[in-house]
């Protein structure tokens, strides 16, 4: 399993503080963030301690068995930014 995140994200990089394994990109320093549309989450990095979840102003991280029906395709943009 592993964590997604999901269109209503605003980018503001609290759940990139709160990760311990640093898997969550691009950030602002790093090419891509002006571009992307939201923030992703490796799957294959993220341990699913679930350290982004509450820190999210937006509710936009979803463990992926929570993740809603029509929101399933944010798994695959999420796995496909680190060519997963
Ligand atoms: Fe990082 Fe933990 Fe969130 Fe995975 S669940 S993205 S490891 S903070």
């Amino acid at each position: 399993m592993a964590y997604v995140i999901t269109d209503t994200c605003t980018k503001d990089e609290l759940c990139v503080e709160a990760c311990p394994v640093d898997c969550i990109h691009p950030k602002k320093d790093e090419g891509g963030f002006d571009e992307i549309k939201h923030l992703m989450i490796d799957p294959e990095a993220c341990i699913d301690c679930g350290a982004c979840v509450p820190v999210c102003p937006t509710n936009s991280v979803y463990a992926l068995d929570e993740l809603p029906a029509d929101l399933q395709a944010f798994a695959g943009a999420n796995a496909s930014y680190f060519g997963h």
